[in-house]
């Protein structure tokens, strides 16, 4: 009788655990400040440095000691833009405020995911417009172009998708828990962009009501859009952002319970300066 030999038990595959992302909204309004609320720049944490999403007047909260705290223990931050939009970019002429002595690392994209490219950078930060040229803007600053439909950023994995939007808008979503779709009128294709997110952040700028009175579009999507979109792409929670200026905030909370009745999602108000688990 032969012996009685255990089958070896299948190894486990080897999982890599997923970053735990912390999303900290800096600048949530779209255009201009407007009633406490900046304009659009996010603080993304889980990587292996500090992630800026977008340059708008909202980083000028990282000069606040509950903020400031955050990036302290480090020397390098690296910032993904969306778009060259003044709104997403004005807090570029910021950064020696914030991070004077850091090596900053920007990632700017370039055609065909928008129309501009980096020069657009160059152009903001120079004379007359800033008085130092953008290489001298801080100790240590590389601007790293990108096209393509995957990147890496600070040790995350990001996919990206170009949007319709006026000279285009980058989609982002991160590590594939994190889906960041701003500036850009809504379309289907971003069901399946997001599909596979536990969170996304998605422009709200209109309602279906606002553009049947003729208020116009400019390139961004209606509430009555986004829930379409939250609804189809199955996420678990939907941020709205990158709100009209003349938005109140007890305008801005009918919306949101609209949104969740509509989208059959939890929606998390974006708070600036209150950091969100992911
Ligand atoms: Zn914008
Ligand atoms: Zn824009």
């Amino acid at each position: 009788m032969s012996p009685v030999t255990e089958e070896p038990l299948d190894p486990l595959e080897p999982t890599a655990p997923e970053p735990a992302l912390c999303l900290v909204p800096l600048g949530t309004n779209g255009f201009f400040p407007s009633g406490g609320r900046q304009t659009m720049s996010y603080l993304l944490e889980g990587g292996n440095v500090p992630l800026l999403i977008d340059l708008g007047s909202g980083i000028s909260r990282l000069i606040e000691p509950d903020l400031a705290e955050r990036l302290a223990p480090h020397d390098e931050i690296h910032v993904l833009l969306t778009h060259y939009h003044l709104d997403h970019l004005i807090g570029l002429s910021y950064l020696p405020a914030i991070c004077r002595e850091y090596r900053v690392v920007i990632h700017a994209p370039g055609p065909p995911l928008v129309d501009g490219d980096s020069t657009a950078l160059d152009r903001l930060i120079s004379p007359p417009l800033f008085p130092v040229p953008l290489a001298n803007l801080v100790a240590d600053l590389e601007v790293v172009s990108y096209a393509g439909d995957t990147l890496e950023v600070a040790g995350l994995h990001v996919r990206t998708r170009r949007q319709r939007h006026a000279g285009g808008s980058v989609g982002l979503v991160f590590e594939q828990q994190l889906a960041f779709l701003t500036d850009c009128e809504a379309e289907s294709a971003s069901v399946e962009f997001a599909r596979g997110a536990r969170v996304l952040v998605h422009e709200v700028w209109t309602t279906d009501a606002e553009v049947a009175a003729g208020a116009p579009r400019h390139g961004h999507s209606t509430l009555e859009e986004v829930a379409t979109i939250a609804r189809g792409s199955g996420i678990e929670r939907l941020i709205p952002v990158h709100h009209r200026p003349g938005r109140r905030e007890a305008e801005l909370a009918v919306f949101h319970e609209r949104l969740a009745e509509l989208a059959e999602v939890e929606v998390v108000p974006a708070r600036e300066g209150v950091p969100i688990l992911i």
